[in-house]
């Protein structure tokens, strides 16, 4: 499906809940969040009716999110179902790993292609302070798993100063000991991320090149978007840098997002977009709904304006736990 920039929209991002078993400080920092009431999150049924109608747009791949995914119930049917459908080539996951290890088997074997495991330190106290007590350990057990059971892992980082800037030379160095690809990401100002100081991709390259050669490489994944790949020269995995901030990535945008509440959001940024809750929950019929979704895509707006706008009118107030990242 083509938007009205003639950008192929073939990536669907689902948060399939706002709740979460962690309580990151840059987004959903403890004492400070309100969950959506149960009833308002979009049913297993629901959410697999919006991916099956985006499917026959031409959406290929679908990534769960959150909130945490694994905390939904249905998750595995879900993954199972969606990876059956016709143009469905890949089925991915983005979670905190706390569940993962235990989960495992079952997500591999409902169809998952490939999971991105957010870790923002290798330490276990700043571990605990940035995920509000979080324990590391089953995140690292579940790396660990993953790469035993060949599962393509990647690891993401958001970089904040004064945190996790000094450990960017370790993640380095776990890319030389596993084939797992680490990708830095820009803080963004969304929720309580507005409160964080990023450390920008530009900056991040230069602390690395001090110590390691970068070789700049192909995603090998022709559907990945916005990351730009690195290598070490005994890299077994990639390095990539997500740019929000400082370069902008919305030129090759391929992706629409539907919130746990089923807003199916054109932009990370915008506002707009669509209430398919609603719509459904009306009893609009497959082919008007179909209808729906496909103006929606069409009308993506051409670019995020996080740096003039994020405090105008027509910018989104949901969280990141909301949108799903
Ligand atoms: N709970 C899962 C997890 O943490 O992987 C999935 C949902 S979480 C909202 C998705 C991603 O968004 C995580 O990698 C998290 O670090 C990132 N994130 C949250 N707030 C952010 C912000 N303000 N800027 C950049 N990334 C953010
Ligand atoms: Fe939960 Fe993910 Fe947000 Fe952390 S980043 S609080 S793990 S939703």
């Amino acid at each position: 499906m083509i938007d009205q920039w003639g950008r192929s929209v073939d990536y669907l991002r689902i948060s399939i809940t706002d709740r979460c078993n962690l309580r990151c400080k840059y987004c959903m920092p403890k004492n400070s969040v309100r969950f959506m009431p149960k009833e308002d999150l979009l049913t297993i049924d629901e959410i697999f009716r919006v991916a099956k109608l985006t499917s026959e747009l031409g959406v290929k791949k679908i990534r769960i999110t959150g909130g945490e995914p694994l905390v939904r119930e249905g998750i595995i049917e879900l993954i199972r179902d969606i990876k059956a459908l016709e143009n469905i080539e890949e089925v991915c996951m983005t979670t905190n790993g706390i569940l993962l290890e235990e989960n495992l088997e079952r997500l591999i074997s409902a169809g998952l292609d490939r999971v991105n495991i957010s870790l923002d330190t290798l330490d276990e106290t700043l571990f605990r302070e940035i995920t509000g007590g979080g324990d590391i350990k089953p995140v690292l057990r579940a790396v660990e798993r993953c790469v035993e059971k060949g599962l393509k892992v990647k690891l993401n980082t958001v970089l904040m100063k004064n945190y996790n800037e000094k450990e960017i030379l370790e993640f380095i160095k776990l890319t030389e000991r596993y084939p797992i690809d680490v990708r830095f990401i820009e803080m963004m100002p969304i929720g309580a991320g507005k409160a964080f100081r990023s450390v920008t991709t530009d900056q991040a390259i230069a602390l690395i090149s001090e110590e390691f050669q970068l070789l700049h490489c192909e995603s090998g994944n022709n559907n990945d978007g916005p990351a730009c790949y690195y290598k070490t020269e005994k890299g077994l995995g990639k390095i990539g840098f997500i740019s929000p901030m400082s370069h902008s990535f919305c030129r090759s945008c391929n992706r629409i997002r539907l919130t746990a509440e089923g807003f199916l959001k054109q932009c990370l940024h915008w506002k707009k977009g669509k209430n398919l809750e609603t719509l459904m929950r009306h009893g609009i019929s497959d082919e008007d709904l179909i209808k729906v979704i496909e103006e929606c895509i069409y009308l993506k707006p051409y670019e995020h304006g996080f740096l003039e706008n994020s405090l105008s009118s027509s910018s989104d107030k949901r969280n990141m736990f909301q949108i799903g990242g």
